[in-house]
């Protein structure tokens, strides 16, 4: 076939090493193997009844409808977004089936290559490279992960440019996959001003804004500081537990250039999945509407995210390895190498051998740091603490009801058995 192959992208064409992994896990527990499985990034919890049942009174929504979401729908996240800070017209909303699909619009449209932190989530790179772009990557702040670290950011667009590339735009993510973290407002302030001095456009990705473990906790969106050129994509797969009904959402900046952009959205997404859902479009403006006991549901589940993150990084840290406190999301991000010589006695000497060594000889399932772009040779890979909650409805159930989810047996029993894991790893 002429023109661009995967090869020709550097892409090789293969399904994201997230939901492989995932795949191969379940069908070897289905086997019956036991392992405890921290390897795919998903809020295992089930769907709220009131979320099912705006789910079937959407239902009769069967035509296809406005390409950027029904009126309806964008007013609710309009005012989502104004009760956050962000005033917002319901003409500057699209929403989409997933924020991925969005991502990757956004990708195709705006020019430009692509400035990422190093690691980030295992998507953005190859969407930049299916958008026939050059992800260019820095590395992140020991403070926070999920954005680069403002002290190396000017001096790699410097170089970039000398290099040929032309960076366009910049991913921010905020908390983050993979490290659970969240950028502090100063961190962001900074970055903003980078991006205006350097002319980027910032795609604020927040898709877990909304489960920071203490939500007393500041936090400053992009679009608050830069507004003009901050694109802000979020959705409701983590924070409702819903990835598989495919709701996402973008906001567009209220100017001319931000209405071109949208406008430009809007055309990809009429030539591809033509509108979210009918049904989907009846959840998201539920939703969004935040009434108070959706509102009360969301707190609790951040907070059970909250207790079972710090449990996990509290094991890790404890079997010797240094890792950023989680604030936000569902996962920690070790670095084992403080443990590199006793590793290396077990044949573990890079990241991949760390994540299969776990898996194999430990039961533990994780995803090694060279999936999110990080270097393979570093000891540091993803657990996302998040599948600890259980692996029945009931027991997923137990853990979102408890004051205290460590002491359901059905989680402390997985918190043991990672735990012994680590401990048989370390010598510890
Ligand atoms: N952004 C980040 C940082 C994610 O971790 C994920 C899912 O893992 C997504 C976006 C995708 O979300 P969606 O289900 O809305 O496509």
């Amino acid at each position: 076939m002429p023109g661009r192959t995967a090869a020709s992208t550097g892409r090789s064409a293969r399904i994201s090493p997230n939901l492989a992994l995932d795949q191969r896990i379940a069908e070897r527990a289905a086997a019956g193997e036991r392992i405890v499985h921290l390897g795919f990034g998903e809020s295992r919890l089930p769907v709220f009844p009131p979320l099912a049942e705006a789910l079937t009174a959407g239902a009769d929504r069967n035509a296809y409808g406005p390409v950027v979401g029904d009126p309806g729908v964008r007013s609710a996240v309009a005012g989502y977004f104004d009760r956050r800070g962000l005033p917002t017209d319901p003409d500057q909303v699209i929403v989409a089936p997933g924020s991925k699909a969005l991502l990757l619009a956004l990708q195709l449209v705006h020019p430009g290559d692509v400035l990422l932190a190093d690691p980030c989530w295992v998507t953005y790179r190859p969407q930049v490279l299916l958008a026939g772009k050059r992800a260019i990557t820095v590395p992140i702040p020991a403070e926070a992960g999920g954005v680069p670290d403002p002290a190396l950011l000017r001096d790699r667009i410097r170089s970039a440019r000398l290099d040929g590339d032309r960076p366009g735009i910049l991913v921010l993510t905020s908390p983050d996959n993979p490290t659970g973290t969240c950028a502090e407002p100063e961190l962001v302030r900074e970055l903003c001003a980078i991006a205006e001095d350097e002319d980027l456009l910032v795609i604020s990705d927040e898709i877990y804004r909304d489960l920071l473990h203490d939500p007393d906790r500041p936090y400053l969106s992009p679009a608050e500081v830069i507004p003009h050129r901050t694109v802000v994509v979020t959705g409701l797969s983590k924070s409702l537990a819903l990835g598989g009904w495919r709701i996402g959402v973008a906001r567009f900046p209220a100017d001319d250039a931000g209405r071109r952009l949208r406008a430009e959205v809007a055309s990809v997404a009429s030539e591809s999945w033509s509108t979210l859902a009918g049904p989907m479009q009846a959840v998201a403006e539920y939703a969004y509407g935040e009434p108070p006991e959706l509102t009360a549901r969301l707190r609790a589940d951040a907070r059970l995210h909250g207790i079972v993150a710090a449990a996990v990084h509290r094991i890790f840290t404890e079997a010797g390895a240094v890792c950023r406190p989680p604030t936000g999301g569902f996962y920690v991000y070790p670095d084992f190498a403080p443990l590199r010589d006793e590793l290396a006695r077990l044949g573990v000497t890079d990241g991949e051998g760390l994540q299969h060594h776990l898996l194999e000889e430990r039961g533990v399932a994780v995803l090694a740091g060279a999936h999110f772009g990080d270097d393979p040779k570093a000891l540091r890979f993803r657990a996302a603490t998040s599948m600890l909650y259980g692996a029945t409805r009931a027991e997923q159930r137990a853990a979102r009801e408890a004051g205290d989810p460590l002491g359901l047996p059905h989680v402390a029993a997985e918190l043991d058995r990672l735990r012994q894991g680590l401990a048989a790893l370390t010598g510890h």
